[in-house]
């Protein structure tokens, strides 16, 4: 919530890229929870030798719900692991780990300098339950992405051509899960995948059904978010998450996606060539290169850190896979008529190969991919690695140095399937500000973040400036949320309340006359306690739609 402090962040170097500020000493002005042209009185912050950002913006992540509970559930060695956060004054208890609980979720968030979240993948009938934890995260303002793709009301009616209706569902779904996004992940393969298949062939029909194929769901989707005129574009997982030779179904979806907007999440697990696990490599020049020519996507990179950690998705069909391929535990969740989830807990090798090729393949599409307002800095937390090591991504994307050395440590034959050793490209220190921020937020359509003009939110980062980036951006000397101090030397100094960020696209409100019915015949709970009452949501702030004229 927005604050009363007044406030002047004095002498740093502003980074500032929305509004073309790249490194100028100036003053940054706080009051009433928003950034001013300047300030009488009040708190002074002294800035100089530091770096102030934006609050980052995760686009992709995974934080809340029931998906989040059953990993944290599964690998309980894990939960000590980072910092076991003791209650203090101005903190909760909780556990760390790679699924941390929701306070410190928000308290290591805020840590890195994050001040707003997307969770990626949201059932409906488990919203309430997302919302209950998004609600106990704290300072961090919170979206969230409804699951949309497997929907069998919805597959059907576009199987029967019905898109009008399907907008109507759409839009009204949205709304019930109290969302502000449509995320669509393996289209018609989870749904597949409740009778044990899944949807490989983009234009191929989606076994039990009859004739939909994925490209039609990704069409019709895509279509709908844009003349719903929700402010962020369909947020898709494309088929063949993680499949050797998925490339070609990658390059062929930004085709499927023409005349659209689309997000593309975690690239890199899209981005693979060859026939088999043996013969597994990097495909990021074609992927980046077709990326590049298309203006209607934004993607973020989902890249992999070496080490623990535990994969969460809705793509239940290659969490199966993945539990044959490893033997590790393995989860997994039907979600009646909407989606499924699987969860793998998984240790990412250095001297494994295909750990390696996705190593160097996260990384290579963010050097690849020239428009960094185009492809933003996540790891699919916690799929590639949790979110709090963005630190060390950070420190590879601005050192060919830093990632020399950890090109030694894998198997030289990895090296043969990857084009990292020969991109030399280093980020600039703006061009992390877009990435973490300025980018992710224009992408969410969020115009009062990811920037510290005059009227954005006061969410703010203040670094100290070092050559060792990685220990500069885990350890910020200020945040700011908005405009109180919520960091401080780098601990929780105030822990205040995000927003819930949603919207309310608009619909034929006859629609629920046509969903009831259905609910009575196939889903075990009933209509009535299926929407997400508004009073769960945590000082909701409704985002407007814009319909195209
Ligand atoms: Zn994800």
């Amino acid at each position: 919530m927005a604050g009363s402090s007044t406030l002047r962040i004095k002498g740093g170097k502003v980074y500032d890229p929305a509004n073309g500020v790249n490194g100028e000493v100036r003053d940054v002005c706080v009051r009433d929870g928003k950034v001013v042209a300047d300030v009488e009185g009040g708190r002074t912050i002294d800035a100089q030798g530091c770096v102030v950002f934006p609050g980052g913006v995760d686009v992709h992540t995974h934080v809340a719900g029931a998906a989040l509970n059953f990993a944290r559930a599964m690998i309980p060695e894990d939960h000590r692991r980072n910092l076991p956060f003791v209650r203090t004054q101005s903190s909760r208890g909780g556990i760390g780990g790679a699924t941390p609980t929701t306070y410190v979720t928000g308290y290591l968030y805020a840590g890195l300098g994050y001040t707003t979240v997307n969770e990626a993948a949201v059932p409906i009938l488990s919203a309430r339950h997302t919302h209950e934890e998004l609600r106990d995260t704290p300072i961090v303002d919170k979206a969230c992405c409804v699951l949309m793709a497997n929907n069998e009301i919805l597959l059907d009616l576009i199987e029967k051509g019905e898109l009008e209706r399907a907008r109507h569902v759409t839009a009204w779904n949205i709304w019930a899960a109290k969302a502000y996004g449509v995320k669509a992940v393996n289209p018609g393969g989870v749904a597949a995948w409740k009778w044990g298949k899944d949807a490989k062939g983009l234009f191929e029909p989606v076994p039990g059904f009859s004739s939909v194929t994925p490209a039609q769901i990704i069409q019709a989707l895509a279509g709908i978010v844009d003349e719903l005129g929700l402010p962020h574009p369909l947020h898709l997982h494309c088929n063949n998450l993680g499949a050797p030779g998925n490339f070609t179904t990658t390059l062929e979806t930004m085709k499927v996606l023409e005349g659209s907007r689309a997000h593309l999440a975690h690239l890199q697990y899209h981005a693979y060539g060859g026939g088999d696990w043996g013969t597994m490599r990097s495909e990021s020049v074609k992927v980046a290169e077709e990326f590049n020519s298309r203006k209607n996507l934004t993607t973020d990179a989902g890249a992999v850190l070496f080490g623990n950690t535990v994969t969460i998705t809705a793509d239940g069909p290659w969490q199966h896979l993945l539990y044959k391929l490893t033997g590790r535990k393995w989860g997994n969740i039907d979600v009646e008529n909407e989606t499924g989830c699987g969860v793998v807990p998984y240790v990412y090798k250095e001297k494994n190969l295909v750990n390696a090729v996705q190593w160097a393949t996260g990384l290579e599409l963010l050097l690849l991919i020239n428009d960094p307002w185009r492809v933003y800095l996540t790891t699919d937390h916690p799929n590639g690695a949790a979110f709090w090591r963005y630190p060390e991504i950070i420190e590879l994307l601005m050192s060919a140095d830093a990632r020399k050395e950890q090109l030694k440590a894998l198997a030289p034959k990895a090296l043969k399937r990857v084009v990292l050793p020969e991109l030399d490209r280093e980020y600039t220190l703006s061009e992390i500000a877009v990435i973490t921020s300025a980018g992710p937020a224009r992408a969410l359509g969020l115009p009062h973040k990811g920037h510290l003009g005059v009227g954005a939110d006061a969410d703010v980062a203040v670094f100290n400036e070092s050559k060792d980036v990685r220990r500069m951006f885990a350890y910020p000397r200020y945040v700011l949320k908005g405009g109180e101090v919520v960091i401080e030397e780098g601990e929780v100094r105030r822990s205040v309340e995000g927003k819930g960020l949603l919207v309310r696209p608009a619909y034929d409100e006859k629609v629920e006359g046509f969903i009831r019915p259905l609910f009575q015949q196939y889903y075990t709970m009933s209509f009535d306690n299926y929407p997400v009452e508004m009073e769960r949501i945590e000082h909701p702030e409704v985002r407007p739609c814009q319909q195209p004229s």
